[in-house]
């Protein structure tokens, strides 16, 4: 049977950076944490990585970017994370909206996201008969995909927790402004997945929690009422 598993190395506003899995080859998704950890999570072994993909130039995803392309492993990002990053070279590789590239063992779609930086992507990547999407930082997506065997998404908050927080003064409306701007709620999150065909989906990853604005078991409750196969928390329990 064909196996696909996206490895949390990291989740977070604080760094972001997965490893997906196959019998085949394998994808890192994201740079957002110092090499030195990568390199450790991976048991400084890259023999099996067969590219690097960016969603986007924030720290928390594309920190250690050159580093990564240091290591002879090709990253590919969109022109415009590129070029906010200052990366040159042929190690950097542009993808644009809609356009497939084959890496290595994947098919890999990048897609525009909905994030405050200058060219976001998603990716819906295939390998063999699987396929999983992979979507963060974006505070909706305005696409539906079919036959998805994985989904990896963005669950950063949760309304009513926010809306307590800023009763509370944990947070200032300036950053609610900003994240409802910017990440998804599980709010938005539901609705995405109740327009999408999830009769295939084995595995449900949840990424990049907000430490502060999100529940975990609110989070599992919802989720749960429409989706009942594996569901998993990046870097949670
Ligand atoms: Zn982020
Ligand atoms: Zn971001």
């Amino acid at each position: 049977m064909v196996k696909m598993k996206l490895k949390t190395i990291a989740s977070g506003s604080s760094g972001n950076c997965y490893l997906l899995e196959t019998e085949d080859g394998s994808l890192l998704i994201e740079a957002g944490i110092p090499i030195k950890q990568i390199k450790k999570a991976l048991g400084f072994d890259f023999s099996n990585i067969q590219g690097c993909l960016i969603t986007h130039e924030h720290g928390d995803h594309a920190k250690a970017i050159n580093d990564i392309a240091k290591l002879g492993i090709d990253v590919y990002a969109s022109k415009g994370t590129l070029k906010a990053l200052d990366c040159t070279g042929h190690r950097f590789i542009p993808m644009t909206h809609n356009k497939a590239k084959i890496i290595g063992d994947f098919e890999v779609l990048p897609f525009n996201t909905e994030h405050d930086v200058v060219e976001p992507l998603g990716f819906l990547i295939r390998h063999r008969n699987k396929k999983i999407l992979f979507a963060t930082d974006t505070y909706y997506l305005r696409y539906r995909f079919n036959d998805l065997t994985h989904i990896a998404i963005e669950c950063n908050y949760v309304k009513s927790v926010m809306e307590e927080g800023l009763k509370d003064g944990t947070i200032n409306i300036k950053r609610v402004a900003r994240t409802m701007k910017s990440h998804m709620s599980l709010e938005n999150l539901i609705e995405f997945l109740k327009v999408n065909d999830l009769s295939k989906v084995e595995d449900i990853y949840l990424l990049h929690l907000s430490d502060d604005n999100s529940s975990i078991p609110m989070i599992k409750e919802e989720i749960r009422k429409i989706y009942q196969g594996n569901l998993i928390i990046a870097g949670g329990d």
